[in-house]
């Protein structure tokens, strides 16, 4: 049995000065009952609570920490920048690097804009896709979580094409009435959505493959399909890829999936675990940003130079060995500008790192998507074969290295199926994998991730595990 007896004390502690005990109320183990653990120490795949229990993560820091924590090429790189300045609200080299980087790595992103975090990244992006389109109403899809923008917080309303309403008190109804929620997978509701709501709609807002109500994948054809409406409606398509970036491929779920969104937000892994979003796409919808043109966005610490250079290593180490992508493929994007497509011919992460050091990568960041493909099928095999073995109904869906556990038979495409997963069966589920010494996401509606530091033995070790708590539910 694990002592928490530290963990136990500082939360009590917190309780009395930060409201619920944490600063985002999903680590507060509320959907799971018992009270979080406090990190004293992280480093690749593992976690270190203060009462020095040892823990493998599949958490990651909520996705960001794809090489594993505390990889050392990035902290070298936060180490170096900040000797030089902590911040400058003056331009920075990394942010030229950054740009360059995500220009070149994500297939429709020609401009890119970075600011503090994801909500930022995508309330920035709605904003942009108003002031283009020059229209108000906003369609995004149940189960999908975009930050805690305002406009963004609405639950489905009675019917497919109601109006939805405020999911958190302090939002007034008035501030949600531009959205229209749907469900995800689902191509008549949006199609009837562009019918009732004709030349009002200035895009869709998704996440490419949904993780915030588990983990969901897109059917086949269905973002096509969005990429179409959007087109002949002259809407926008706005991708989410703030979790699915750098994490799907390097140029995220769209260069996975083959799609090109108008828009792209971004976060987490381009930080390196450090705060940061960013947005981006078609330059000519970019270059209506001030100071070029009248859509508002700004930010103190943007471009922070410890967050790009540590998000910077994160990117080179990812890119390793792969070549640039082709410059024909982004001439497909319809767009006023062409000049962006010539710039490189040649990968621009080279061999050096940001901070100067010799790139020594380990054998774990070589072709580390592949690497990541191979331990997600390792773990989703195992979870079958153990849910099977233990005979409990287990839907297992995993794209790449990111994965969910429903406890439910059915096949999981939205939100409505999600619900069905028996969440008492996960709460004991997730409390016997802790004892265990496996960390996963604290809730039924997370999904899980994998990190290249992760070993082949560590899935192992988890599936044994997760085969023994099954069979005591
Ligand atoms: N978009 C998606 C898809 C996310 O998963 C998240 C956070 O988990 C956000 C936006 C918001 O990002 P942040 O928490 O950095 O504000």
């Amino acid at each position: 049995m694990m002592s928490r007896a530290k963990s136990e004390k500082l939360f009590a502690e917190a309780l009395k000065y930060i409201p619920g005990g944490v600063n985002s109320p999903v680590r507060a183990f509320r959907a799971v009952g018992g009270q979080p653990f406090f990190v004293h120490r992280a480093r690749g795949a593992r976690v270190w609570d203060v009462d020095g229990n040892e823990l493998i993560d599949y958490v990651l820091t909520w996705g960001p920490a794809i090489l594993g924590h505390a990889h050392p090429k990035i902290i070298a790189a936060i180490k170096a920048a900040a000797d030089h300045g902590t911040s400058f609200g003056i331009p920075n080299p990394f942010e030229v690097t950054m740009a360059k980087l995500i220009c070149e790595l994500v297939p429709s992103v020609q401009k890119v804009r970075m600011c503090n975090s994801g909500t930022e990244a995508c309330m920035s992006a709605i904003r942009l896709a108003r002031g283009f389109t020059k229209r108000d109403k906003i369609i995004k899809f149940d189960g999908c979580y975009h930050g805690h923008v305002d406009s963004l917080l609405v639950k489905a309303g009675s019917g497919a094409l109601t109006f939805g309403h405020p999911d958190s008190a302090g939002v007034p109804a008035a501030f949600t009435q531009h959205t229209i929620v749907l469900p995800f997978n689902d191509a008549d509701a949006v199609k009837a959505a562009f019918v009732a709501n004709k030349n009002e709609i200035a895009g869709i807002i998704v996440e490419p493959v949904p993780g915030n109500a588990g983990l969901y994948l897109p059917k086949p054809g269905y973002l096509e399909f969005l990429r179409e409406i959007t087109q002949i409606n002259g809407a926008l398509l706005i991708f989410d890829e703030v979790m699915t970036g750098f994490r799907l491929a390097p140029g995220g779920a769209q260069e996975r999936f083959g799609n090109k969104p108008d828009l792209t937000c971004l976060g987490k892994i381009i930080g390196g675990g450090l705060p940061v979003g960013a947005f981006g796409g078609r330059a000519d919808i970019m270059d209506l940003l001030t100071p070029l043109g009248p859509v508002y966005q700004a930010g103190t610490l943007s471009g922070n130079p410890l967050a790009l250079a540590a998000g910077i290593a994160a990117l080179e180490l990812l890119s390793e060995g792969r070549a640039p992508q082709a410059p024909e493929k982004k001439s497909e994007i319809k767009s006023g500008r062409r000049d962006h497509n010539s710039r490189s011919e040649r990968p621009i992460w080279g061999n050096k790192s940001v901070a100067g050091l010799e790139s020594q990568t380990p054998p774990s960041e070589k072709d580390a998507y592949a690497r990541l493909e191979t331990l997600g099928r390792q773990l989703e095999a195992g979870m079958k074969d153990a849910a099977k073995s233990a005979d409990v109904p287990v839907t297992f869906n995993r794209c790449g290295s990111m994965f969910c556990a429903y406890f439910t038979g059915g096949p999981v495409w939205n939100l409505a199926a999600a619900m069905k997963s028996d969440r008492e069966r996960f709460k004991r589920y997730f409390h016997g994998m802790l004892a265990e010494g496996i960390y996963l996401a604290p809730s039924q509606f997370e999904a899980g991730f994998i990190s290249t530091a992760h070993s082949p033995a560590d899935v192992e070790k988890t599936v044994s595990a997760a085969m023994k708590v099954l069979r005591g539910l």
